[in-house]
């Protein structure tokens, strides 16, 4: 079936995604009869999905038809699953059940907590700091979410604001009215959580340089900034992205950019992550990997799950992630431990993943109808590379496997290339 378009042959620019968006937008009807037939002897799937949540599954609080649609041919007639399912989303100030709890409820089946990938979920794997006194920033359930990732001694920008009064001195309004006394009974931080974007970026700025600059003691006057600095572990590395508003809004990678440019001007040296998780980074698919194979085994499908599927809406995060992914994969053992530069307990991890392909929908960030496709530049220039600093521009890694209009176009174009009936 060739009515699935491919993009091998389109340039990776976001104008052009979009016109071959709308190239792609005369693509349904590929299945009128929907009529969900399962195989009556279906083998066990040999592959399995990582589907992004917003602009995939619902777009603000309202679920996307088609992807209703789409999971009535993933489940099976007792309501269960017929191939292994991750969420996998860049969000990060809510907790993981309560993320499954609401996609439950927009889905109409049971979701798992564990089916559920958040940005900073892949820090699970970081034991060696779980019993350090951390520092954590961003917002929302951010202690609990620290707990959750098995961190057992955390301290919010707050507290440790609340320990130094001093500190935090842009806004005239909070600085201390009196000099508190100096105290010397602070343990020292052993290490930076940025779970997502905070509030009151000044104070959140200034408390993390001033940790990493005094090596944990903010208390203390320091000569020389320490390097390398404390563990910094960092997940959502978004730029921008769209809400409401008719133009993008900061996300938590330009809180980062802040952070990394004010302690490269201030030290002259480079903030370094120990693990910068959340997609795109390979660390994230791998942790989905993971959880797709004992999704499997829980089910009892003795096929290795050799194949990914990842289904989003941004080329700069979905799709360059499941690229860079889908390279990792073809690579040797030796390249593969090179490649990485995080997350050490996993880099020998086995992997039975030999593909990850990226496919790319309509109905998101790259959507004709929404707002906030990038238009060409006069002159035909370019548009800036949005990605992080640590992940280099390549065109081909935003070049998507495949497009289609929707999540259940999707899972069609999957079921169709893997022979089920769908
Ligand atoms: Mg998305």
């Amino acid at each position: 079936m060739a009515v699935f378009g491919s993009f091998s042959a389109v340039r990776a620019v976001p104008w052009l995604w979009r016109r071959a968006a709308y190239a792609a937008a005369g693509l349904r009807g590929l299945c009128p009869g929907k009529g969900y037939a399962v195989g009556p002897a279906q083998s066990p799937p040999a592959f399995g999905f990582l589907l992004d949540i917003d602009g995939v599954l619902v777009r603000g609080h309202r679920v996307i038809p088609a992807a209703l649609d789409a999971f009535r041919r993933l489940l099976n007639a007792q309501g269960q699953l017929r191939v292994p399912v991750v969420f996998v989303t860049n969000a990060g100030n809510i907790l993981q059940d309560s993320k499954a709890q609401e996609l439950s409820a927009l889905l109409g089946f049971k979701v798992e907590p564990d089916q559920v990938i958040l940005s900073h979920s892949p820090m699970k794997l970081f034991s060696q700091y779980h019993g350090k006194r951390m520092l954590v920033s961003g917002q929302g359930p951010l202690v609990q979410n620290a707990r959750a990732l098995g961190f057992k001694n955390v301290l919010t920008v707050d507290e440790l604001r609340a320990a130094f009064p001093v500190l935090d001195m842009v806004d005239l309004q909070r600085r201390p009215k009196s000099t508190p006394l100096p105290r010397n009974d602070f343990p020292a931080i052993e290490g930076v959580l940025l779970l997502g974007e905070p509030v009151r970026w000044e104070t959140s700025l200034q408390l993390i340089m001033d940790v990493l600059l005094s090596h944990g003691n903010p208390g203390t006057g320091v000569a020389t900034a320490p390097y390398p600095h404390l563990p910094v572990l960092a997940s959502n590395m978004d730029l921008l992205w769209m809400a409401e508003a008719k133009m993008p809004r900061f996300g938590h990678g330009t809180f980062l950019l802040c952070l990394e440019t004010i302690y490269h001007k201030v030290t002259g040296r480079e903030l370094r992550y120990e693990g910068l998780m959340g997609k795109p980074s390979i660390l994230t698919y791998q942790y989905a990997e993971d959880l797709i194979r004992q999704q499997a085994e829980r089910r009892g499908w003795a096929a290795p799950i050799e194949k990914l599927y990842a289904v989003g809406d941004n080329p700069m995060s979905d799709v360059y992630g499941a690229n860079l992914f889908h390279r990792y994969l073809q690579m040797t053992q030796h390249d593969r431990a090179k490649e990485l530069g995080a997350g050490e307990l996993w880099k020998q991890r086995p992997s039975a993943a030999q593909s990850c392909a990226s496919i790319l929908v309509c109905t998101g960030v790259y959507s004709p109808e929404a707002p906030g496709c990038t238009e060409p530049a006069q002159g035909g220039e370019e548009p800036p590379f949005h990605g992080h600093r640590d992940f280099s521009f390549s065109p081909g890694l935003i070049e998507a496997s495949h497009i289609v209009n929707d999540v259940d176009e999707a899972v069609q174009l999957v079921f169709h290339k893997e022979g089920w009936a769908s």
